[in-house]
């Protein structure tokens, strides 16, 4: 080879594309996942602030829940993505314990970059860490207690965990209450296992009242009014039809001109017309339906003929609720009027138009499907309610949880100190780098206990001490009670968590500092657009500065 040979640079990327290798690719990404864990770090637990958001069109959310805080930040770091996605699994397969998914995620990568900085190869790290969230399974399993469904105090103090801290405070007895009955009236059983589809609880918000109003039907509610005022109130022995179709004649797409010459032209323009919504009325009448949700709009004609037949409507009904109307009433949501027959209706006992407030919504009851429920959440302004919805929504998730998997742990830092109790029993019996992989794991879990003192204004070295201590001493249980500073039998108190909020955390969370950690080379493409790599601005390092 000649010199000049040897100095001609080689491009096999395109123009524009950038590449970070080695250990900047590492400690770009290390750095990128620690500020998202940091982002959320201050909202974990009950003493956790809260974190206002406000997007491009001015629209604010006030919330402590980590899922919502990371998908209405738009974030765009590669890493810090993969980081974002931990929290999604854990939604949607615990649906709670995003924070913690998240923040333990940060603390893995932050433990294992001081393990960097000794030599240690990522590599090693990686498989420490796989021992360490493999055994930790075990560990958790074998902390836990069992549940059941009859035990019904117990599940309770699960769904009023999940609320602790989160705006729900002072309705939290009704609301954990209507929470476990809403699950304990979703949920099969199929032998030994609790079958429960979370779908079939449906949350419906209404601004105004107070939370303590808030309260489960057993249907489907919908933020509807009947469209005339000439139709039933109430109908009972309901065969519903939903329609995907308007009942209308006019064809929003299409713009189309009628130029009449003579006034009878007019008229039997006009008769036409109201023959064709009468036609339409005609044909659900024939189907024998008595209630019709329709999904796009009636119009006024075929409102006033529907009327006269006797038939309760409700116009532009939203996507979901048409389907989860589907589900409960087990009608077929039909999209072209004349293909509807009476097999496509569905039944319910009762379709009756409700006063809730100032305004009226739509309650279905006695359903074909009896275990379709409605939680109706109540509370003074928008964002009240919003919050209220995210809390039921955890509290849903963490009795639904407890119920399937059929264990339980105690929160308030407990099982976290005993996991990492646990991890370090174990690294002894490992050598060398791997052990101190496994150690650097046990360090990690508890940033949860560490964290939660820290948010409520504790001193963590001295409540870390005492916890460890309390542990030792065979305490399993031991927590931090974050109102008093005192370290309680977070099981005596109360303070109890699906056994799998914490699998979950630990596992995806193992996962997303694994497959981080085995990253050396980040190549960012120009893409087709050539608007240049999806990096952050400043590279792929761009969020390092945070
Ligand atoms: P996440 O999104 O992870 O669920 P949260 O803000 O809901 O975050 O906080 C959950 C943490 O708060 C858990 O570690 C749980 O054990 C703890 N926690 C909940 N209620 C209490 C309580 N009453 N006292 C102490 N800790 C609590
Ligand atoms: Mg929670």
């Amino acid at each position: 080879m000649t010199t000049q040979q040897q100095l001609q640079p080689i491009f096999i990327l395109s123009e524009g594309s950038q590449r970070t290798t080695g250990k900047n690719a590492q400690r770009s990404n290390i750095m990128a996942a620690k500020a998202v864990a940091e982002t959320v770090r201050t909202t974990l637990g009950p003493k956790g602030m809260d974190k206002m958001l406000v997007d491009s069109l001015g629209d604010v959310v006030i919330t402590n829940d980590g899922v919502t805080i990371l998908e209405e930040m738009s974030i765009e770091h590669p890493a810090a993505k993969m980081i974002v996605e931990v929290a999604k699994t854990q939604e949607d397969e615990v649906g709670d314990g995003t924070t913690t998914a998240v923040v333990l995620s940060g603390e893995l990568l932050k433990q294992a970059e001081e393990l960097i900085d000794r030599e240690i190869h990522p590599t090693v790290i990686a498989r420490g860490y796989r021992l360490a969230a493999d055994k930790s399974q075990e560990i958790l399993n074998s902390i836990s207690e069992p549940i059941s469904e009859t035990d019904i105090a117990t599940l309770q103090k699960i769904a009023t965990t999940a609320m602790t801290g989160k705006g729900a405070e002072q309705a939290k007895d009704t609301l954990s209450r209507i929470s476990v009955e809403a699950i304990r009236a979703i949920s099969e059983k199929d032998g030994s296992r609790m079958l429960i589809d979370i779908e079939n609880a449906k949350i419906e918000k209404k601004v105004g009242g107070r939370v303590e109003e808030s309260e489960l039907i057993q249907g489907i509610v919908l933020d509807k009014e009947k469209v005339h005022p000439g139709m039933p109130r109430v109908v009972k022995g309901a065969k519903v039809a939903l329609l995907d179709a308007a009942i209308e004649v006019k064809n929003t797409e299409i713009e189309t001109k009628i130029q009449v010459s003579d006034p009878a032209q007019m008229q039997a323009f006009i008769d036409m017309e109201e023959k064709m919504l009468r036609d339409k009325v005609e044909k659900v009448a024939s189907a024998g339906a008595n209630v019709v949700f329709c999904q796009k709009g009636i119009d006024d004609m075929a409102q006033h003929f529907m009327s006269k037949k006797g038939i309760y409507a409700a116009r532009r009904v939203s996507k979901s609720d048409m389907e989860k109307l589907a589900r409960a009433t087990g009608s077929k949501i039909v999209t072209n009027l004349n293909d509807l027959t009476r097999e496509d209706l569905g039944f319910a006992g009762v379709v009756e138009e409700v006063k809730v407030g100032n305004e009226n919504m739509t309650y279905v009851r006695e359903c074909k499907n009896p275990k379709s429920v409605t939680i109706l959440i109540r509370g003074g302004t928008e964002h009240v309610v919003d919050e209220i919805k995210r809390a039921v929504e955890d509290a849903l998730g963490d009795v639904a949880a407890s119920l399937r998997i059929g264990k339980v742990v105690a929160g308030a830092g407990a099982s976290e100190i005993e996991l990492a109790r646990g991890l370090r029993k174990f690294s002894e019996s490992l050598s060398g780098r791997e052990q101190l992989a496994v150690m650097a794991f046990a360090e990690a879990v508890e940033i949860i206990p560490r964290t939660l003192a820290e948010n409520s204004g504790l001193d963590p070295i001295d409540i870390m001490t005492e916890l460890k201590a309390a542990h030792d001493t065979g305490k399993k249980w031991a927590g931090i009670n974050v109102f008093t500073g005192k370290i309680i039998d977070a099981w005596k108190d109360g303070v109890l968590e699906p056994l799998k909020i914490k699998t979950q955390a630990v596992s995806s969370a193992s996962e997303v500092a694994i497959m981080i950690l085995r990253i050396d080379d980040v190549i960012a493409s120009a893409g087709k657009s050539g608007k240049g790599p999806e990096m952050p601005p400043g590279g792929p390092g761009g969020y390092g500065d945070m």
